[in-house]
C-alpha cells in the first residue's frame, strides 16, 4: 500500500457550534492526527496556554506574517486576526502525517481554493436556538461580541454546501466518531497497491 503524503482535514462551522470541544475530544482519542496550532491577535483567555491553544501575536506581527506569505489562510473574525501557519502544514503533510485544522468558515473557504485536495467537514449545530444558547452560556464575551458572533454564525451556515461532509454536533462522542470514520474513509479512498 502506498500513501505518500498526509491528508489535510479541515473542521469548520459557526462560532459556538462546539468545534473546539469536538476537536479536543477527537485529539484525546486520536494521536495520529497532527493539530495545526493557529496564530491569533485575540487576547489569551483564562485557562489557555501559548503554543497549545494558540500562538498569540500582536497585530503588527500578524500583519508581517501576512506580508511574508507565512499563512496558509487567515481571517479577521470579530475584530481579531486568526491564521494557519503555512510551513507547519506543508512540512507535516510532506512527512506523511495528516494535519487537522479547526478554523472558521472564511478561512476554510480560502484553504479550499488553494488546497482543493483537503477534506472539508462542516460541524452543524443541533438547532439555531441551541447555537445561540451555547454562545451566550460560554460567558467569556460581552453582549456586543455575542451578537456579532450570532450574526456571523447565520452567515456561516449558508456556506455549508461548499463542504465535503456535514456532521451534526448533538452529541460530542457521536460527532467525534463520525469524524474518525471520515478520516478512515478518506485513507481508504487514497490507498493504492
Ligand atoms: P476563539 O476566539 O473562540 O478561539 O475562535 C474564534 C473562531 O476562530 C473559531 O471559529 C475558531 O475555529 C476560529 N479559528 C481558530 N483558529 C483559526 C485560524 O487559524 N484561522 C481561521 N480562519 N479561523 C480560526
Amino acid at each position: 500500500m502506498i500513501e505518500e503524503k498526509g491528508i489535510l482535514f479541515v473542521l469548520s462551522g459557526p462560532s459556538g457550534v462546539g468545534k473546539g470541544t469536538v476537536r479536543k475530544a477527537l485529539f484525546d482519542k486520536d494521536t495520529a492526527l497532527k493539530y495545526s496550532i493557529s496564530m491569533t491577535t485575540r487576547a489569551k483567555r483564562e485557562g489557555e496556554t501559548e503554543g497549545i491553544d494558540y500562538f498569540y501575536k500582536s497585530k503588527e506581527e500578524f500583519e508581517r506574517m501576512i506580508e511574508e506569505k507565512k499563512l496558509l489562510e487567515y481571517a479577521q473574525y470579530v475584530g481579531n486576526y486568526y491564521g494557519t501557519p503555512k510551513e507547519y502544514v506543508e512540512e507535516t503533510l510532506e512527512s506523511g502525517k495528516d494535519v487537522f485544522l479547526e478554523i472558521e468558515v472564511q478561512g476554510a473557504l480560502q484553504v479550499k481554493e488553494n488546497f482543493p485536495q483537503g477534506v472539508f467537514i462542516f460541524l452543524f449545530p443541533p438547532s439555531l436556538e441551541e447555537l445561540a444558547n451555547r454562545i451566550i452560556n460560554r460567558g467569556t464575551e460581552t453582549e456586543d461580541i455575542v451578537n456579532n458572533r450570532l450574526t456571523e454564525a447565520k452567515k456561516e451556515i449558508e456556506m455549508m454546501d461548499a463542504y465535503d461532509y456535514v456532521v451534526v454536533n448533538d452529541q460530542i462522542d457521536t460527532a467525534v466518531s463520525k469524524i474518525q470514520s471520515i478520516v478512515r474513509s478518506e485513507h481508504c479512498k487514497r490507498e493504492r497497491v
